[in-house]
């Protein structure tokens, strides 16, 4: 554990532990194997204050820092990684709303999204804009007291019991030859929004993910977050910091399985001994542990950095980048130190395999976080 991290929040994140690898482990066995959404089950995470970690106080949130906010992720995600990215996503989308609402939204919604019944979404990817979300062509016609949104997006998590999406889309009141992508606060229940369920994911099969049409949903004029042609700002330093959450959520995946692959190989036995004394078996442990604590120093580093008001775009895709692929990796050993009882579903690490496989994709893939990675190192100055 970081020795930044203090008493109180320590506190937190065990008491987190303890219930996730509860309750909330059963729970997500059972959304998988039905693949029913977690969302409607929120309560006792709204009791432990999950859903406000990135609300201020003055708000009723609990105001947690990056760092034990990434350690509360992996605790989660170590029992259900379908959790953790609900969970992540309403964070991630609270401090978008904190950072750039005006004044009077904040006091209006804050205090609102720490309280069930307002779920939080992330609604930027299109049919046609997923890698590039400058290529988004939701629009947003200029009304009387605010906008009408047009369009369709795609993949949104939380989309069906969400309440309050951040949108993507393009302005029709930018002045000419401006930017005009634009990020506003929706309340998706009205009539304007459809939403339909996507069904069928390989993995985090408890998440709720949705397509949306906007056929003219209203949004007023206050809820327009940062100012017009800000929308891709906003997008990317939201991004910024959910690609901390999800690294963390391949760290719970990475550690789940390295507890299980541990745990079988010291009772599975062949050849008269138990599976763990054979030093092919040893390497796939040492292997793991070795990938897992690289990936938490990374995210530690990219959330203290985040924490102290630095630059952290470079690092934060860092972790990412490694933590997920490192996931993979982990989950993939996990089912091999297993054997044939790994390959059914009735076998956790079976599960994590799939779950693990999404975090190299959502909040920019493993190829955008190269060339994230890269252009910060080659900006002139960097
Ligand atoms: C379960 C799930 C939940 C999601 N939740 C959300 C959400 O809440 N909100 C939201 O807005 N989106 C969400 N997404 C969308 C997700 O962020 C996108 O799927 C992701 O950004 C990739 O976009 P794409 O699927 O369109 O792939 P594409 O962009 O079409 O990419 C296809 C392939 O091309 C590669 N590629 C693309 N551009 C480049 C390049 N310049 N250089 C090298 N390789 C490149 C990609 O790495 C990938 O391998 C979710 C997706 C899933 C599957």
């Amino acid at each position: 554990m970081s020795t930044a991290i203090s008493a109180d929040h320590e506190l937190l994140i065990s008491t987190v532990r303890d219930f996730a690898r509860g309750e909330l482990l059963e729970l997500d066995r059972r959304c998988d194997h039905a693949e029913t959404s977690c969302c409607g089950r929120l309560e006792p995470l709204y009791e432990m204050g999950l859903l406000g970690l990135r609300v201020d106080e003055a708000h009723g949130g609990i105001d947690c820092p990056t760092l034990p906010y990434a350690h509360i992720i992996r605790e989660v995600a170590y029992a259900s990684p379908a959790f953790a990215v609900t969970i992540g996503v309403h964070n991630m989308v609270c401090e978008a709303i904190a950072r750039y609402g005006r004044p009077e939204l904040l006091d209006e919604m804050l205090p609102r999204l720490v309280v069930p019944d307002n779920l939080s979404a992330f609604a930027i990817s299109e049919p046609d804009a997923g890698s590039d979300p400058s290529s988004a062509t939701t629009r947003a016609e200029r009304i009387s007291g605010g906008w009408r949104l047009f369009g369709n997006k795609l993949w949104v998590t939380n989309g069906l019991t969400g309440r309050w999406f951040i949108v993507l889309a393009r302005a029709s009141d930018a002045p000419a030859g401006r930017r005009d992508h634009s990020m506003f606060l929706l309340d998706a229940r009205q009539d304007a929004v459809h939403r339909e369920a996507i069904k069928g994911k390989m993995g985090i099969r408890g998440s709720e993910t949705a397509e949306m049409r906007l056929e003219g949903a209203f949004v007023p004029e206050g809820h327009l977050l940062g100012q017009i042609g800000e929308g891709l700002k906003i997008a990317l330093s939201a991004l910024d910091g959910g690609r901390i959450g999800i690294a963390s959520q391949a760290i719970g995946i990475s550690a789940a399985c390295l507890d299980e692959m541990i745990a079988y190989a010291q009772t599975r036995r062949q050849f008269n001994r138990p599976i763990a004394d054979f030093q092919a078996i040893q390497w796939m442990v040492a292997d793991s542990k070795t990938e897992l604590d690289a990936s938490q120093l990374l995210v530690d580093r990219a959330a203290e950095l985040k924490d102290r008001g630095e630059r952290f775009t470079r690092e934060a895709s860092i972790a990412k980048l490694f933590a997920s692929e490192a996931a993979n990796r982990i989950a993939y050993r996990a089912v091999q130190v297993f054997g044939g009882s790994g390959f059914v579903n009735d076998c956790r690490v079976e599960q994590l395999y799939r779950d693990a496989r999404i975090t190299t994709i959502y909040e920019g893939t493993s190829e955008i976080q190269r060339l994230v990675i890269a252009r910060e190192l080659l900006r002139p100055g960097a």
